[in-house]
């Protein structure tokens, strides 16, 4: 058993009351390698923003889970290194789905799991949720859970179609599974294809795709049921049409791939919406700068000549989200 307390973690109670406060939202951005840490680390010490390290399954497999938790201690060290005195790093794991990986997590230094039980009929949803918190909480490990089905395809995560939470269903669910933050499906979707281009309409100038709305009635019926309660947003990359531009301009091919407007997220962020989950976007931007270099200088074989770019690019992304989507720079000094 290792403690996060330990390993200078903090788990995301104070980030998200604060949050909630002050009108902002918290980072969660997916890390599976070391440049992609970097780049995070990076970005958060330099805006002195809260991040969120979130570790999901598919992360684990490809990079196991003992090196990645190793990765975000150092990870808190290297903050220091960077003049962050007092930094404020969650490791979080992302979609859980079971209490065994959700006990393995808190047993093994993370400060916050999510466990998701969303495709379960309610009562298991409940049921499992229950279980996990009762653990969790022993520790002063923080857990999410989540009502509602987003769609889209995130690692293990496939669901076809979304169903929108049901606002009815929230105090019932907060109350008796004593989560400390909900994950609501409101029309975000996972993945570099949040809709589908008869789902959208194009803009007749540019002839990209203009995805539909978030279902803001939706977010405002669950905060009136539970004000106060920290709300999260999965599936929240914006899907930049000048990363896409980069990767089909060098030999990739990306048609049609479409992200939450950031107006969007913006609006969200100002609301009990306290953490906001970023993945693809870092995706596009690693696989833009790689193959750019790859593009313009066919004998570059150096991994660190397009990891470095790759991982600039990230970080400049990064730094984009937190001060101007999110607003969470300066919120941890
Ligand atoms: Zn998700």
């Amino acid at each position: 058993m290792v403690s996060y307390k330990e390993l200078g973690l903090v788990n995301t109670k104070d980030m998200f009351a604060k949050a909630i406060k002050g009108g902002y939202a918290i980072p969660a951005f997916n890390f599976n390698n070391m440049e992609q840490l970097q780049a995070i680390i990076k970005a958060a010490a330099e805006t002195k923003s809260p991040v969120i390290l979130q570790v999901s399954k598919g992360a684990r497999n490809y990079a196991n889970q003992t090196l990645l938790r190793y990765m975000a201690q150092g990870a808190v060290e290297y903050a220091k290194e960077l003049g962050w005195e007092k930094p404020q790093i969650c490791l979080h794991l992302d979609h859980g789905d079971s209490f065994e990986i959700c006990k393995s997590c808190v047993d093994f230094g993370f400060s916050s799991v999510m466990i998701d039980g969303s495709s379960l009929p309610y009562e298991e949803n409940i049921a499992l949720t229950k279980k996990v918190v009762e653990y969790a909480h022993q520790y002063d490990v923080t857990v999410e859970a989540e009502l509602g089905v987003l769609a889209g395809v995130e690692d293990e995560v496939v669901a076809e179609e979304s169903h929108y939470t049901k606002p009815e269903e929230v105090i019932d669910f907060a109350t008796r599974t004593g989560c400390d933050s909900l994950a609501i499906s409101i029309g975000t979707s996972h993945g570099a294809y949040k809709f589908k281009p008869e789902q959208c309409t194009r803009d007749p100038k540019t002839g990209r795709l203009v995805p539909p709305p978030l279902a803001f009635d939706v977010l405002d019926a669950v905060m009136e049921k539970l004000p106060g309660f920290p709300i999260v947003l999965h599936g929240s990359s914006s899907v930049p049409q000048e990363y896409v531009d980069i990767i089909n301009a060098n030999g990739g091919k990306l048609p049609d791939a479409v992200g939450i407007p950031e107006e969007q997220l913006r609006k969200a962020a100002k609301s009990a919406v306290c953490k906001i989950n970023i993945d693809s976007d870092s995706r596009l931007a690693f696989t833009a700068a790689v193959r750019k270099v790859f593009a313009d200088k066919p004998g570059e074989f150096d991994p660190r000549k397009y990891c470095g770019p790759a991982r600039d690019l990230m970080e400049e992304l990064y730094k984009h989200k937190i001060i101007n989507v999110l607003g969470s720079d300066h919120k941890a000094e």
